[in-house]
Protein backbone atom coordinates (compact mmCIF):
# COMPACT_ATOMS: atom_id res chain seq x y z
CA UNK A 1 0.00 0.00 0.00
CA UNK A 2 1.70 3.07 -0.99
CA UNK A 3 -0.22 5.37 1.21
CA UNK A 4 0.85 3.37 4.25
CA UNK A 5 4.04 5.49 5.99
CA UNK A 6 7.31 3.74 6.87
CA UNK A 7 8.94 4.97 9.70
CA UNK A 8 12.80 5.71 9.34
CA UNK A 9 14.38 5.49 12.89
CA UNK A 10 17.53 7.46 12.63
CA UNK A 11 20.02 6.73 15.30
CA UNK A 12 23.84 6.90 14.58
CA UNK A 13 23.03 7.68 11.25
CA UNK A 14 22.39 11.55 10.74
CA UNK A 15 22.85 11.72 6.99
CA UNK A 16 21.20 11.30 3.56
CA UNK A 17 23.79 10.32 1.75
CA UNK A 18 24.91 6.73 1.55
CA UNK A 19 22.39 5.90 3.89
CA UNK A 20 20.94 1.92 3.17
CA UNK A 21 18.22 2.36 5.42
CA UNK A 22 17.07 5.67 3.72
CA UNK A 23 17.23 4.61 0.66
CA UNK A 24 15.30 0.93 1.46
CA UNK A 25 12.97 3.29 2.95
CA UNK A 26 12.78 5.58 -0.46
CA UNK A 27 12.13 2.40 -2.40
CA UNK A 28 9.28 1.29 -1.04
CA UNK A 29 7.39 4.60 -2.51
CA UNK A 30 5.62 5.01 0.91
CA UNK A 31 5.63 8.67 3.03
CA UNK A 32 8.38 8.03 5.33
CA UNK A 33 8.25 8.92 9.17
CA UNK A 34 12.05 10.59 9.69
CA UNK A 35 11.72 9.44 13.77
CA UNK A 36 14.78 9.88 16.35
CA UNK A 37 14.19 8.51 20.23
CA UNK A 38 16.32 9.57 22.61
CA UNK A 39 16.88 6.59 24.29
CA UNK A 40 18.10 7.25 28.28
CA UNK A 41 15.99 4.22 28.99
CA UNK A 42 18.17 1.84 27.87
CA UNK A 43 21.78 2.58 28.02
CA UNK A 44 22.26 2.54 31.52
CA UNK A 45 25.62 3.61 32.60
CA UNK A 46 26.46 4.92 28.95
CA UNK A 47 23.89 7.62 28.74
CA UNK A 48 25.44 10.27 26.33
CA UNK A 49 27.71 12.81 28.15
CA UNK A 50 27.18 16.76 28.31
CA UNK A 51 29.71 17.03 25.20
CA UNK A 52 27.91 14.36 22.87
CA UNK A 53 24.47 15.86 23.52
CA UNK A 54 25.65 19.55 22.49
CA UNK A 55 26.76 17.97 19.03
CA UNK A 56 23.17 15.53 18.95
CA UNK A 57 21.40 18.62 19.43
CA UNK A 58 23.09 20.57 16.45
CA UNK A 59 23.50 17.39 14.43
CA UNK A 60 19.59 16.63 14.52
CA UNK A 61 18.68 20.33 14.28
CA UNK A 62 21.03 20.42 10.62
CA UNK A 63 19.22 16.94 9.54
CA UNK A 64 15.77 18.10 10.23
CA UNK A 65 16.38 21.27 8.23
CA UNK A 66 17.33 19.01 5.57
CA UNK A 67 13.70 16.74 5.68
CA UNK A 68 11.82 20.08 5.30
CA UNK A 69 11.02 19.94 9.55
CA UNK A 70 9.48 16.77 9.31
CA UNK A 71 11.23 15.00 11.69
CA UNK A 72 9.80 13.71 15.12
CA UNK A 73 11.61 13.47 18.16
CA UNK A 74 10.98 11.45 20.90
CA UNK A 75 12.54 10.90 24.21
CA UNK A 76 11.84 7.47 26.41
CA UNK A 77 12.24 3.40 25.52
CA UNK A 78 11.67 2.79 21.79
CA UNK A 79 9.13 -0.22 21.91
CA UNK A 80 6.35 1.68 23.13
CA UNK A 81 7.35 4.50 21.31
CA UNK A 82 7.21 2.70 18.13
CA UNK A 83 4.06 0.67 18.72
CA UNK A 84 2.50 3.95 19.62
CA UNK A 85 3.88 5.98 16.29
CA UNK A 86 2.69 2.95 14.38
CA UNK A 87 -0.98 2.73 15.73
CA UNK A 88 -1.77 6.24 15.23
CA UNK A 89 -0.04 6.32 11.96
CA UNK A 90 -0.62 3.51 10.20
CA UNK A 91 2.76 2.40 9.75
CA UNK A 92 3.81 -1.08 9.55
CA UNK A 93 7.68 -1.08 8.64
CA UNK A 94 10.73 -0.06 10.46
CA UNK A 95 13.72 1.17 8.72
CA UNK A 96 16.67 1.16 10.68
CA UNK A 97 20.89 1.22 10.28
CA UNK A 98 22.36 -1.43 12.62
CA UNK A 99 24.52 -0.27 16.09
CA UNK A 100 26.67 -2.00 17.87
CA UNK A 101 27.20 -0.81 21.68
CA UNK A 102 25.88 -4.15 23.63
CA UNK A 103 22.89 -1.94 25.18
CA UNK A 104 21.75 -0.96 21.56
CA UNK A 105 22.21 -4.83 20.33
CA UNK A 106 20.17 -6.29 23.53
CA UNK A 107 16.92 -3.26 22.49
CA UNK A 108 17.27 -4.03 19.00
CA UNK A 109 16.81 -7.69 18.99
CA UNK A 110 13.18 -7.02 21.40
CA UNK A 111 12.31 -4.88 19.48
CA UNK A 112 12.50 -7.17 16.35
CA UNK A 113 11.12 -9.75 17.87
CA UNK A 114 8.02 -7.94 18.83
CA UNK A 115 7.23 -5.65 15.72
CA UNK A 116 7.75 -8.22 12.67
CA UNK A 117 7.84 -5.05 10.37
CA UNK A 118 11.79 -4.14 11.11
CA UNK A 119 14.27 -4.08 8.73
CA UNK A 120 18.11 -3.10 9.69
CA UNK A 121 20.87 -2.43 7.39
CA UNK A 122 24.77 -1.98 7.20
CA UNK A 123 25.41 2.04 7.68
CA UNK A 124 28.10 2.54 10.38
CA UNK A 125 31.04 -0.20 9.64
CA UNK A 126 32.67 -1.00 6.76
CA UNK A 127 32.86 -4.78 7.89
CA UNK A 128 30.56 -5.91 10.23
CA UNK A 129 31.89 -7.87 13.42
CA UNK A 130 30.23 -11.49 12.28
CA UNK A 131 31.88 -11.03 9.30
CA UNK A 132 35.28 -10.48 9.89
CA UNK A 133 36.47 -14.00 11.73
CA UNK A 134 39.65 -16.19 11.97
CA UNK A 135 39.42 -18.89 9.98
CA UNK A 136 38.41 -21.11 13.22
CA UNK A 137 35.18 -18.90 14.05
CA UNK A 138 36.94 -16.93 16.55
CA UNK A 139 37.47 -13.17 16.85
CA UNK A 140 40.83 -11.53 16.20
CA UNK A 141 42.19 -10.10 19.54
CA UNK A 142 44.80 -8.38 17.60
CA UNK A 143 44.60 -5.51 14.87
CA UNK A 144 46.71 -6.19 12.45
CA UNK A 145 45.75 -9.96 11.25
CA UNK A 146 42.02 -8.72 11.73
CA UNK A 147 42.80 -5.89 9.63
CA UNK A 148 44.96 -7.21 6.84
CA UNK A 149 43.94 -11.57 6.58
CA UNK A 150 40.36 -10.59 7.76
CA UNK A 151 38.99 -7.30 6.60
CA UNK A 152 41.47 -6.54 3.79
CA UNK A 153 41.38 -10.60 3.18
CA UNK A 154 38.42 -12.59 3.45
CA UNK A 155 35.35 -10.23 4.00
CA UNK A 156 33.12 -8.80 1.52
CA UNK A 157 34.77 -5.66 0.34
CA UNK A 158 32.91 -2.47 1.64
CA UNK A 159 29.88 -1.22 -0.33
CA UNK A 160 30.22 1.67 -2.59
CA UNK A 161 28.80 5.04 -1.04
CA UNK A 162 25.16 5.62 -2.55
CA UNK A 163 23.93 9.23 -3.30
CA UNK A 164 21.26 10.77 -1.16
CA UNK A 165 17.99 9.85 -2.70
CA UNK A 166 15.95 13.06 -4.46
CA UNK A 167 12.46 13.56 -4.22
CA UNK A 168 11.73 12.23 -0.50
CA UNK A 169 8.17 11.41 0.38
CA UNK A 170 7.71 12.67 3.73
CA UNK A 171 4.86 12.39 5.57
CA UNK A 172 4.11 14.79 7.78
CA UNK A 173 3.12 14.02 11.79
CA UNK A 174 2.86 16.29 14.47
CA UNK A 175 4.82 15.42 17.70
CA UNK A 176 7.65 16.87 19.93
CA UNK A 177 10.18 19.39 19.18
CA UNK A 178 13.89 19.02 19.25
CA UNK A 179 13.96 21.15 22.28
CA UNK A 180 11.78 18.70 24.02
CA UNK A 181 14.66 16.72 23.81
CA UNK A 182 16.44 18.99 26.21
CA UNK A 183 19.35 18.14 24.91
CA UNK A 184 21.64 21.84 25.43
CA UNK A 185 22.93 22.45 28.42
CA UNK A 186 22.19 25.31 31.03
CA UNK A 187 25.54 26.61 31.36
CA UNK A 188 26.74 27.95 28.08
CA UNK A 189 30.29 26.19 28.14
CA UNK A 190 29.97 25.85 24.57
CA UNK A 191 30.91 28.89 23.27
CA UNK A 192 34.04 27.75 21.59
CA UNK A 193 33.16 24.39 20.26
CA UNK A 194 30.44 26.51 18.38
CA UNK A 195 33.35 28.06 16.86
CA UNK A 196 35.35 24.94 15.60
CA UNK A 197 32.96 22.35 14.60
CA UNK A 198 29.51 22.74 12.29
CA UNK A 199 27.78 19.83 13.43
CA UNK A 200 25.68 18.01 10.95
CA UNK A 201 25.90 16.21 7.14
CA UNK A 202 27.07 19.34 5.49
CA UNK A 203 29.76 20.16 8.20
CA UNK A 204 31.03 16.40 7.44
CA UNK A 205 31.44 16.97 3.88
CA UNK A 206 33.50 19.53 4.04
CA UNK A 207 35.87 18.41 6.93
CA UNK A 208 36.20 15.37 4.48
CA UNK A 209 37.26 18.01 1.45
CA UNK A 210 39.47 19.88 3.26
CA UNK A 211 41.29 16.63 4.63
CA UNK A 212 41.36 15.01 1.29
CA UNK A 213 43.12 18.67 -0.53
CA UNK A 214 45.27 19.84 2.71
CA UNK A 215 45.59 16.88 5.43
CA UNK A 216 45.75 13.98 3.26
CA UNK A 217 49.40 14.26 1.61
CA UNK A 218 51.96 13.76 4.48
CA UNK A 219 49.41 11.93 6.65
CA UNK A 220 51.78 8.87 7.94
CA UNK A 221 54.21 11.24 9.28
CA UNK A 222 52.15 14.22 10.03
CA UNK A 223 49.15 12.88 11.99
CA UNK A 224 51.33 12.76 15.06
CA UNK A 225 51.67 16.53 15.26
CA UNK A 226 49.12 17.96 17.05
CA UNK A 227 49.32 21.15 15.97
CA UNK A 228 49.75 20.28 12.35
CA UNK A 229 46.84 19.74 9.58
CA UNK A 230 47.02 16.72 9.05
CA UNK A 231 44.35 14.93 10.81
CA UNK A 232 41.23 14.73 9.63
CA UNK A 233 38.98 15.51 12.94
CA UNK A 234 36.16 13.39 11.01
CA UNK A 235 36.16 11.60 14.83
CA UNK A 236 32.43 13.21 15.93
CA UNK A 237 30.63 13.14 12.31
CA UNK A 238 32.02 9.56 12.12
CA UNK A 239 30.55 8.54 15.28
CA UNK A 240 26.98 10.36 14.44
CA UNK A 241 27.29 8.82 11.88
CA UNK A 242 26.96 12.65 9.42
CA UNK A 243 29.32 10.59 6.94
CA UNK A 244 29.64 7.37 6.37
CA UNK A 245 32.96 5.53 6.49
CA UNK A 246 32.88 4.22 3.21
CA UNK A 247 32.75 7.65 1.73
CA UNK A 248 35.94 8.69 3.68
CA UNK A 249 37.36 5.01 2.66
CA UNK A 250 36.62 5.45 -0.77
CA UNK A 251 37.35 9.19 -0.71
CA UNK A 252 40.53 8.11 0.28
CA UNK A 253 41.18 5.13 -2.24
CA UNK A 254 40.54 7.52 -5.04
CA UNK A 255 42.68 10.48 -3.63
CA UNK A 256 45.87 7.98 -3.65
CA UNK A 257 45.46 7.27 -7.14
CA UNK A 258 44.56 11.30 -7.73
CA UNK A 259 47.02 12.95 -5.30
CA UNK A 260 49.92 10.05 -5.42
CA UNK A 261 50.28 9.52 -1.50
CA UNK A 262 49.79 5.89 -1.20
CA UNK A 263 51.40 5.13 1.64
CA UNK A 264 49.61 8.46 3.25
CA UNK A 265 46.33 6.98 2.25
CA UNK A 266 46.53 3.82 2.92
CA UNK A 267 47.80 4.47 6.33
CA UNK A 268 44.05 6.30 6.68
CA UNK A 269 42.31 3.73 5.80
CA UNK A 270 44.31 1.89 8.26
CA UNK A 271 42.98 4.39 10.70
CA UNK A 272 39.46 3.48 10.08
CA UNK A 273 40.06 0.31 10.73
CA UNK A 274 41.37 0.63 14.22
CA UNK A 275 37.17 2.08 14.60
CA UNK A 276 36.38 -1.36 12.80
CA UNK A 277 38.46 -3.30 15.69
CA UNK A 278 37.18 -1.81 18.41
CA UNK A 279 33.55 -2.37 17.31
CA UNK A 280 34.50 -5.71 16.67
CA UNK A 281 35.91 -6.16 20.40
CA UNK A 282 33.07 -4.50 21.31
CA UNK A 283 30.94 -6.90 19.73
CA UNK A 284 32.67 -9.73 20.63
CA UNK A 285 33.75 -8.94 24.18
CA UNK A 286 30.46 -6.70 25.15
CA UNK A 287 32.13 -6.08 28.70
CA UNK A 288 34.96 -4.06 27.32
CA UNK A 289 34.11 -0.73 28.77
CA UNK A 290 34.39 -2.35 31.93
CA UNK A 291 36.59 -5.35 32.47
CA UNK A 292 39.65 -5.74 31.49
CA UNK A 293 40.03 -8.17 28.95
CA UNK A 294 43.58 -9.69 30.13
CA UNK A 295 41.79 -10.84 33.99
CA UNK A 296 45.50 -10.14 35.32
CA UNK A 297 45.10 -6.70 35.55
CA UNK A 298 42.04 -7.52 37.74
CA UNK A 299 44.46 -7.48 40.50
CA UNK A 300 46.07 -3.95 39.64
CA UNK A 301 47.09 -2.24 43.26
CA UNK A 302 45.69 1.45 41.43
CA UNK A 303 45.80 4.38 43.79
CA UNK A 304 43.34 6.69 44.86
CA UNK A 305 44.01 10.41 44.54
CA UNK A 306 40.91 12.71 43.82
CA UNK A 307 43.23 15.79 44.26
CA UNK A 308 45.53 13.86 41.51
CA UNK A 309 42.36 13.26 39.39
CA UNK A 310 41.32 16.80 39.69
CA UNK A 311 44.80 18.23 38.74
CA UNK A 312 44.29 15.84 35.39
CA UNK A 313 41.05 16.65 34.52
CA UNK A 314 41.65 20.55 34.37
CA UNK A 315 45.03 20.19 32.95
CA UNK A 316 46.85 21.69 36.18
CA UNK A 317 49.50 18.51 35.91
CA UNK A 318 53.05 20.57 36.01
CA UNK A 319 53.63 18.62 32.59
CA UNK A 320 53.16 21.32 29.74
CA UNK A 321 51.84 18.47 27.19
CA UNK A 322 49.28 16.58 29.62
CA UNK A 323 47.97 20.16 30.22
CA UNK A 324 47.58 21.60 26.92
CA UNK A 325 45.76 18.05 25.98
CA UNK A 326 43.31 18.12 29.00
CA UNK A 327 42.44 22.13 28.08
CA UNK A 328 42.33 21.44 24.85
CA UNK A 329 39.70 18.63 25.30
CA UNK A 330 37.37 21.15 27.81
CA UNK A 331 37.85 23.75 25.51
CA UNK A 332 37.35 22.10 22.03
CA UNK A 333 35.61 18.78 22.67
CA UNK A 334 38.42 17.11 21.03
CA UNK A 335 42.10 16.08 21.34
CA UNK A 336 44.68 15.26 19.17
CA UNK A 337 45.29 11.17 18.75
CA UNK A 338 49.12 11.74 20.11
CA UNK A 339 48.22 14.06 22.89
CA UNK A 340 45.28 11.31 23.85
CA UNK A 341 47.68 8.52 24.38
CA UNK A 342 50.04 11.07 26.40
CA UNK A 343 47.54 12.00 29.03
CA UNK A 344 46.61 8.43 29.04
CA UNK A 345 49.55 7.17 29.89
CA UNK A 346 50.30 9.85 32.35
CA UNK A 347 47.08 8.80 34.46
CA UNK A 348 47.25 5.07 34.11
CA UNK A 349 51.18 4.95 34.61
CA UNK A 350 52.52 8.08 36.41
CA UNK A 351 49.51 8.60 38.71
CA UNK A 352 48.55 5.01 38.87
CA UNK A 353 44.92 5.89 38.79
CA UNK A 354 42.11 3.11 37.21
CA UNK A 355 41.51 3.68 33.34
CA UNK A 356 37.92 4.00 34.35
CA UNK A 357 38.32 7.09 35.38
CA UNK A 358 39.75 8.74 32.37
CA UNK A 359 37.58 6.58 30.28
CA UNK A 360 34.83 8.06 32.37
CA UNK A 361 36.38 11.59 31.91
CA UNK A 362 36.79 10.95 28.21
CA UNK A 363 32.82 9.86 28.08
CA UNK A 364 31.18 13.16 29.21
CA UNK A 365 34.09 16.12 27.93
CA UNK A 366 34.54 14.15 24.11
CA UNK A 367 32.51 14.71 21.12
CA UNK A 368 33.12 12.25 19.31
CA UNK A 369 32.81 9.82 22.64
CA UNK A 370 32.36 6.46 21.07
CA UNK A 371 32.17 3.09 23.61
CA UNK A 372 34.48 1.18 21.38
CA UNK A 373 37.14 3.44 20.55
CA UNK A 374 36.74 4.93 23.95
CA UNK A 375 36.95 1.52 25.98
CA UNK A 376 39.22 0.00 23.44
CA UNK A 377 41.70 2.58 23.64
CA UNK A 378 41.96 2.82 27.21
CA UNK A 379 42.51 -0.56 27.57
CA UNK A 380 44.88 -0.14 24.83
CA UNK A 381 46.92 2.21 26.76
CA UNK A 382 46.42 0.60 30.39
CA UNK A 383 47.89 -2.77 28.73
CA UNK A 384 45.35 -4.39 29.66
CA UNK A 385 43.40 -4.89 26.62
CA UNK A 386 43.76 -7.19 23.48
CA UNK A 387 46.86 -6.25 21.60
CA UNK A 388 47.89 -3.53 23.57
CA UNK A 389 50.46 -1.50 24.31
CA UNK A 390 53.00 -3.17 26.74
CA UNK A 391 52.39 -2.35 29.98
CA UNK A 392 56.71 -1.41 30.76
CA UNK A 393 55.78 1.35 27.53
CA UNK A 394 55.32 4.44 29.30
CA UNK A 395 54.87 7.79 27.52
CA UNK A 396 57.96 10.63 28.64
CA UNK A 397 55.44 13.59 28.85
CA UNK A 398 58.82 15.62 28.51
CA UNK A 399 60.86 13.76 25.39
CA UNK A 400 56.96 13.15 24.27
CA UNK A 401 56.23 17.19 23.52
CA UNK A 402 59.85 17.87 22.23
CA UNK A 403 59.66 15.16 20.15
CA UNK A 404 55.85 16.09 18.31
CA UNK A 405 55.51 19.83 19.54
CA UNK A 406 59.18 21.22 19.45
CA UNK A 407 58.19 24.79 18.21
CA UNK A 408 55.56 24.75 21.02
CA UNK A 409 52.98 25.78 18.83
CA UNK A 410 50.25 23.14 20.51
CA UNK A 411 51.46 23.74 24.47
CA UNK A 412 51.36 28.10 23.75
CA UNK A 413 47.86 27.74 22.21
CA UNK A 414 46.28 26.04 25.23
CA UNK A 415 48.73 26.88 28.21
CA UNK A 416 49.39 30.44 27.79
CA UNK A 417 51.16 31.27 30.81
CA UNK A 418 54.27 29.68 29.04
CA UNK A 419 53.59 31.54 26.19
CA UNK A 420 57.25 33.37 26.39
CA UNK A 421 58.92 30.21 27.88
CA UNK A 422 61.97 29.70 25.33
CA UNK A 423 61.30 26.27 23.56
CA UNK A 424 64.04 24.45 25.37
CA UNK A 425 62.66 25.07 28.50
CA UNK A 426 58.90 25.00 27.13
CA UNK A 427 58.21 20.89 27.91
CA UNK A 428 60.16 21.10 31.32
CA UNK A 429 60.51 24.81 33.15
CA UNK A 430 61.06 23.03 36.09
CA UNK A 431 64.59 23.00 34.51
CA UNK A 432 65.08 26.42 33.81
CA UNK A 433 66.88 29.08 35.58
CA UNK A 434 65.89 31.52 37.92
CA UNK A 435 66.45 34.28 35.07
CA UNK A 436 64.66 32.04 32.01
CA UNK A 437 61.59 31.91 34.13
CA UNK A 438 61.83 35.67 35.33
CA UNK A 439 62.14 36.56 31.59
CA UNK A 440 59.07 33.87 30.67
CA UNK A 441 56.64 35.03 33.72
CA UNK A 442 56.72 32.13 35.23
CA UNK A 443 56.68 31.83 38.52
CA UNK A 444 56.40 27.53 39.37
CA UNK A 445 53.80 26.96 41.77
CA UNK A 446 52.01 30.57 41.31
CA UNK A 447 51.51 31.61 38.01
CA UNK A 448 51.63 27.33 36.15
CA UNK A 449 51.63 24.47 38.65
CA UNK A 450 54.88 22.45 39.99
CA UNK A 451 54.50 18.89 38.66
CA UNK A 452 52.13 17.09 40.62
CA UNK A 453 54.64 14.05 40.52
CA UNK A 454 58.00 12.76 40.33
CA UNK A 455 58.17 11.05 36.33
CA UNK A 456 60.99 8.99 37.42
CA UNK A 457 59.68 7.83 40.79
CA UNK A 458 55.97 7.24 39.50
CA UNK A 459 57.73 5.11 36.65
CA UNK A 460 59.57 3.04 38.69
CA UNK A 461 56.60 2.35 40.94
CA UNK A 462 54.11 2.05 38.16
CA UNK A 463 56.59 -0.82 36.60
CA UNK A 464 57.13 -2.88 39.86
CA UNK A 465 53.32 -2.99 40.05
CA UNK A 466 53.15 -3.87 36.84
CA UNK A 467 55.31 -6.63 36.76
CA UNK A 468 53.76 -8.32 39.91
CA UNK A 469 50.66 -9.10 38.32
P1 LIG B 1 42.22 10.66 12.04
O1 LIG B 1 43.64 10.39 12.29
O2 LIG B 1 41.91 11.61 10.96
O3 LIG B 1 41.53 9.26 11.79
C1 LIG B 1 40.35 9.08 11.01
C2 LIG B 1 39.32 8.28 11.76
O4 LIG B 1 39.82 6.98 12.05
C3 LIG B 1 38.94 8.87 13.10
O5 LIG B 1 37.99 9.89 12.97
C4 LIG B 1 38.42 7.65 13.86
O6 LIG B 1 37.10 7.35 13.51
C5 LIG B 1 39.33 6.54 13.33
N1 LIG B 1 40.46 6.37 14.24
C6 LIG B 1 41.65 6.99 14.20
N2 LIG B 1 42.46 6.53 15.20
C7 LIG B 1 41.76 5.60 15.86
C8 LIG B 1 42.03 4.75 16.96
N3 LIG B 1 43.21 4.74 17.58
N4 LIG B 1 41.06 3.91 17.39
C9 LIG B 1 39.87 3.86 16.78
N5 LIG B 1 39.55 4.63 15.71
C10 LIG B 1 40.47 5.49 15.26
N6 LIG B 1 38.15 7.87 19.05
C11 LIG B 1 36.84 8.12 18.97
O7 LIG B 1 36.29 8.26 17.87
N7 LIG B 1 36.08 8.19 20.12
C12 LIG B 1 36.61 8.05 21.35
O8 LIG B 1 35.88 8.09 22.35
C13 LIG B 1 38.02 7.84 21.45
N8 LIG B 1 38.62 7.73 22.66
C14 LIG B 1 39.99 7.54 22.72
C15 LIG B 1 40.60 7.43 23.98
C16 LIG B 1 41.97 7.25 24.08
C17 LIG B 1 42.62 7.11 25.44
C18 LIG B 1 42.75 7.18 22.90
C19 LIG B 1 44.23 7.00 22.98
C20 LIG B 1 42.15 7.27 21.66
C21 LIG B 1 40.76 7.44 21.55
N9 LIG B 1 40.12 7.53 20.29
C22 LIG B 1 38.77 7.74 20.24
C23 LIG B 1 40.86 7.24 19.05
C24 LIG B 1 41.50 8.43 18.34
O9 LIG B 1 42.24 9.20 19.23
C25 LIG B 1 40.48 9.33 17.65
O10 LIG B 1 39.62 8.56 16.84
C26 LIG B 1 41.17 10.36 16.75
O11 LIG B 1 42.06 11.14 17.49
C27 LIG B 1 40.13 11.24 16.10
O12 LIG B 1 40.74 12.27 15.40
P2 LIG B 1 40.68 12.35 13.82
O13 LIG B 1 39.30 12.15 13.34
O14 LIG B 1 41.34 13.64 13.46
O15 LIG B 1 41.59 11.12 13.42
Amino acid sequence: MKNTPVILWFRQDLRLRDNPALIAAHETGCPIIPLYILDDHNSGEWKQGGASRWWLHHSLKALNASLDHKMVFEAGDPLPLLKKLMKETGATEIYWNRCYEPWRIARDKNIKEALEGAKSFNGSLLFEPHTVLKEDGTPYKVFTPFYKKGCLGRAPKPREPQAAPTNLNLYSYRDGTLDDLKLMPEIKWYKQMEQEWQPGEKGAQKRLRIFIEEGLHGYKEGRNIPAGINVSRLSPHLHFGEISPNESWYAAQEAMIVQGCEKDGEHFMSELGWREFSNSLLYHFPNLPRNNLQTKFDAFPWASDDKALLAWQTGQTGYPIVDAGMRELWQTGYMHNRVRMIVGSFLVKNLLLHWHHGEEWFWDTLLDADLANNSASWQWIAGCGADAAPYFRVFNPVTQGQKFDPNGEYVRRFVPELGKMPDKFLHNPWDAPDNVLQYAGVSLGDKYPKPIIDLKASRELALSAFSQI
